[in-house]
């Protein structure tokens, strides 16, 4: 049996990230996933991740702000690009408690934004972004667009320069304790393979319920959801306006449902707009479509771009799964149980993690080698919280994400 530091199991952003973190300690690394690398039957493919400092909850502020350092420094590693620079705009009812808490987040923890009314933001934005009256707009310098599987392909790329081993067509599909041994893990897969580990950590997306169950019996809270983007047409001669080089946001509309886009990037002509949300699905059973295009993001994008994108119907459309805990907060922790800390999770990133992915990677990567995670306050994202209060800590209905049960 071939025989690991760490064997980290499943290659989305979170795994593939968490081994380049490990490779470049010096650790030998084994990365495995159970399709091919860069599938798009996960959450990390596709063409465009916002990353944004404003959040309403102030503890995931310090992790963007180290992982905006991180993105840079990989980047420097690999010689490409995966992050774009952009502001950050976001939008929503004058008393939207979530929004006010973006506003609160970005005092306490100085991220500079500046708070707009109606006209003032038809002034920032010359006019390309109209919101209602009784809303207001925060505008942050800290926003951008990171390009998601070219930035997985990074991690894995330079995961395996580091010296990692990388494998795909791998399904795990046990873990145990080496009870020989007294200590480390022994990781299964479908094809009858067998790998030691020291320790192992799971970034299985939206499979963690499934796989987590099985090697343990615990049952993690984590709802996988298929959702999806849409991509709408910048009316001829104005698509200059929308466009990332043109200053046109990242950005967030706390309404009901919560609406969030990119600015014209990986197809000319056509800006991201989408409903934070999706439907419920076994991401082994998928529907695959159609995904959501609710009347109310028409009328928003009509509203929002005054007429210059064509709310119609979008251009184009892309599915990708959420795997979405109670809380939408993150699930990082060990296993506990029988592996003590020889297992760590990372997953529930709910529709938010990938901008965060280096800094998780390097917390999971703490978490492995040393117990504990540097610098995070990770009471947030312990499971016990899902334990200490079963079906508790669900976000406001103004917070939740929308369409939740929409049928199809
Ligand atoms: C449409 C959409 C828009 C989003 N927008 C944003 C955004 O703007 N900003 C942002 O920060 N985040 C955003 N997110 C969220 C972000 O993309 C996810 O949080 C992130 O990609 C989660 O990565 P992951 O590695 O946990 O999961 P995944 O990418 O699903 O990776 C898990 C991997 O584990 C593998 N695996 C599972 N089980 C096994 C097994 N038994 N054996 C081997 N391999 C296994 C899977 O095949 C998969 O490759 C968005 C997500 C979606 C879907």
């Amino acid at each position: 049996m071939e025989e690991f530091d760490v064997i980290v199991v499943g290659a989305g952003v979170m795994g593939s990230s968490t081994a380049y973190q490990l490779a470049k300690r010096g650790r030998k690394t084994l990365l495995l996933e159970q399709f091919d690398f860069l599938h798009h039957r996960g959450s990390s493919h596709g063409e465009s991740r916002t990353i944004r400092a404003t959040y309403p909850e102030d503890y995931y502020c310090g992790m963007v702000k180290e992982s905006y350092q991180m993105w840079e420094e990989a980047q420097s590693e690999i010689g490409f690009r995966v992050y774009f620079k952009a502001q950050q705009f976001d939008m929503g009812p004058a008393d939207a408690k979530s929004l006010l808490s973006v506003v609160a987040t970005c005092q306490n923890k100085d991220v500079p934004h500046q708070v707009l009314n109606r006209q003032q933001v038809a002034d920032k934005f010359s006019g390309r972004i109209d919101i209602p009256d009784g809303w207001i707009g925060v505008s942050c310098e800290h926003g951008g667009v990171i390009k998601p599987t070219k930035a997985v392909s990074m991690f894995q790329t330079l995961a395996f320069k580091y010296g990692a081993f990388l494998k795909d067509n791998v399904e795990v599909n046990g873990i145990t304790k080496d009870a020989a041994k007294g200590g480390g893990v022994i990781v299964s897969t479908a094809g009858g393979e067998k790998f030691w580990g020291r320790k192992c950590v799971i970034t299985a997306g939206s499979w963690m319920k499934k796989l987590v169950k099985t090697v343990s019996g615990i049952e993690l809270p984590i709802q996988p959801l298929e959702t999806n983007v849409c991509y709408w047409r910048i009316k001829e001669g104005h698509e200059s306006k929308y466009a990332i080089g043109n200053d046109f946001p990242t950005f967030a509309s706390y309404g009901k449902p919560y609406i969030y886009g990119t600015p014209s990037l990986e197809y000319p002509g056509l800006i991201k707009v989408a409903v934070h949300g999706g439907y419920p699905c076994d991401p082994d059973k998928r529907p695959w479509g159609p995904g959501l295009i609710p009347d109310s993001l028409k009328q928003w994008i009509e509203e929002t771009f005054k007429g210059l994108v064509d709310s119609n119907a979008p251009a184009a459309t892309q599915l990708c799964v959420y795997s979405m805990t109670p809380d939408e907060d993150f699930v990082i922790d060990f296993l506990g149980g029988e592996f003590g800390k020889d297992v760590v999770i990372g997953g529930g990133f709910s529709g938010h993690g990938f901008k965060m992915a280096p800094v998780i990677g390097r917390i999971l990567g703490d978490l492995a080698l040393t117990g504990e995670a540097n610098g995070v306050e990770l009471k947030h994202f312990r499971i016990a919280r899902f334990q200490d209060n079963p079906g508790g800590n669900v976000k406001d209905f103004e917070d939740q994400v929308g369409l939740l049960t929409s049928s199809l």
